[in-house]
């Protein structure tokens, strides 16, 4: 499988290729050049698998002969054997033809391992493969950074170094990131919020001459092609479960990026019946506004009881903005530069093919508390702020009780409790994994909000080591 750059001036790409970097040359993202498509007795032929077996057979098409075989399902075992329930991804019931699906256990009770805990692995096999070893570098508002820090610890070819905004994470998120083990595992806490921390990342990204030569840097955020593939899996595996693929299903998503929605808009595109997609969003609504009313212009950044979805602007839309251009470079370059300084809109037609594509809405604070707590009375369940947001936006964008319809649950009820305890119910108890956390030794280096700071830091660790 090749790759292209949604910017359309770099040269195609491998799988391997895309792999180990993080933005295209031009500034793009990497998508694939073609998808592959799977016919409904196809896709019905796989009921009875696994969910490994399941991920195989829809990854399998993107890798091509890049990795062989009995790797690719080693790696993908390995991984998914880390999770702590048999389904890996279960469904429970919340309503009458209303499902939740449980994407929170894994290692760090986030759906983001579902894509980590390959993607680190992964790394680890190209790179022995080539001989090289690289340098993880990338932010975190909380999820990302544990989870890529659980999925990489084992690489022996990576280093890894996370930012974190000093004083802004939750406890347990600090938590997670910081008790990692490891000689390769390295927590900055960034005198800064979370843009600046992204910044400095940009910055890094685009000059990496503090590295040493036969290093290179690779992102581990939703950029990084690997995360999305493995999350284009759950969908098939949900629909299988629910009468799919003859059956259509609805899903809803809680949205930051648009890595994890846009894998189900992928999951369709690729031949899985799905009837709706809700992007589901907190106050930070421009993916709701210009879905709804086709205004794609950039707010103030307010703080919510779902943090990982507190983003201005979602990186993956450009992925998605590329095929409603119907893969025009250009022409997507053009409206990137202009959305600098101005709000934005499509043509008509176009707005009435993301009206086709999409349903979204946007919910409050006060009304994901709410929703917590109204699930929990109705089901006795107790569910994530991020996954309380998408209830309640399936619940308002439901357009037929006829289909299933699925809602993410994208984080386990204990990453956060603060949410939890503003709906008036008891904090949930962290699973046993992860129970001695707030014992565990915590490792992490304070910096300045300075990109020499953080490219001081990596490259002292980096000499320190080769001296070693
Ligand atoms: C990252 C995250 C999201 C947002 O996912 P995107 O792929 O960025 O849209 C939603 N919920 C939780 C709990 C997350 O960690």
């Amino acid at each position: 499988m090749r790759y292209i750059s949604t910017r359309g001036a770099c040269p195609d790409q491998s799988f391997e290729q895309v792999l180990l970097t993080g933005l295209a040359p031009d500034g793009g993202l990497f998508v694939p050049a073609e998808l592959p498509h799977f016919t409904v007795e196809e896709i019905a032929s796989w009921k009875e698998l696994n969910y490994s077996d399941l991920a195989l057979k829809i990854i399998a098409p993107f890798i091509g002969d890049e990795i062989p075989a009995p790797a690719l399902r080693a790696i993908v075992e390995e991984s998914y054997a880390e999770f702590n329930h048999p389904e890996v991804a279960p469904l429970s019931k919340l309503g009458e033809n209303e499902w939740m699906l449980e994407l929170y256990h894994g290692p760090t009770l986030a759906f983001k391992d579902f894509a980590l805990q390959v993607l680190g692995r992964l790394l680890d096999y190209v790179l022995k493969e080539k001989d090289q070893r690289v340098v993880i570098l990338g932010a975190t508002s909380g999820d990302t950074g544990s989870a890529a820090l659980e999925g990489c610890r084992h690489s022996e070819r990576v280093d890894i170094f996370i930012l974190h905004p000093h004083n802004r994470v939750s406890d347990v998120q600090r938590k997670q990131m910081t008790t990692v083990p490891g000689d390769n595992v390295y927590n900055l806490a960034v005198e800064g919020n979370f843009d600046d921390c992204q910044r400095i990342l940009k910055a890094a990204f685009a000059d990496q001459s503090f590295l040493p030569d036969d290093r290179q840097l690779v992102a581990v955020n939703s950029i990084n092609w690997g995360r999305i593939l493995m999350q284009i899996v759950y969908y098939f595996s949900a629909s299988l479960r629910l009468g799919g693929p003859q059956q259509a299903v609805s899903f809803t998503v809680p949205t930051g990026n648009f890595g994890d929605i846009y894998a189900g808009y992928l999951a369709r595109q690729m031949g899985l019946p799905i009837k709706q997609l809700v992007v589901a969003t907190n106050t930070n609504d421009i993916l709701h506004r210009f879905i709804s009313s086709n205004d794609y212009s950039s707010a103030n950044l307010s703080r919510t009881f779902s943090p990982s979805m507190d983003i201005l602007v979602s990186s993956n839309f450009e992925r998605y903005l590329f095929d409603l251009f119907k893969r025009d470079g250009a022409a997507l370059v053009d409206f990137m530069d202009r959305f600098n300084d101005q709000a934005l809109h499509v043509s008509e037609k176009q707005w009435s093919e993301v009206k086709s594509c999409f349903d979204s809405a946007s919910v409050d604070d006060a009304t994901t508390c709410k929703t917590i707590a109204e699930v929990y009375a109705e089901t006795g369940l107790l569910i994530d702020p991020h996954t309380a947001v998408a209830v309640k936006a399936s619940r308002e964008c439901n357009a037929d009780r006829d289909i299933p319809m699925v809602v993410l649950s994208t984080a386990h009820p204990a990453k956060f409790s603060d949410a939890i305890t503003q709906a008036g119910l008891e904090t949930p108890t962290l699973p046993a994994h992860l129970q001695n956390l707030f014992e565990r030794e915590e490792r992490y280096t304070v910096v300045a909000n300075d990109l020499c700071a953080v490219t001081d830091f990596v490259k002292s660790q980096l000499e320190k080591k080769s001296l070693s």
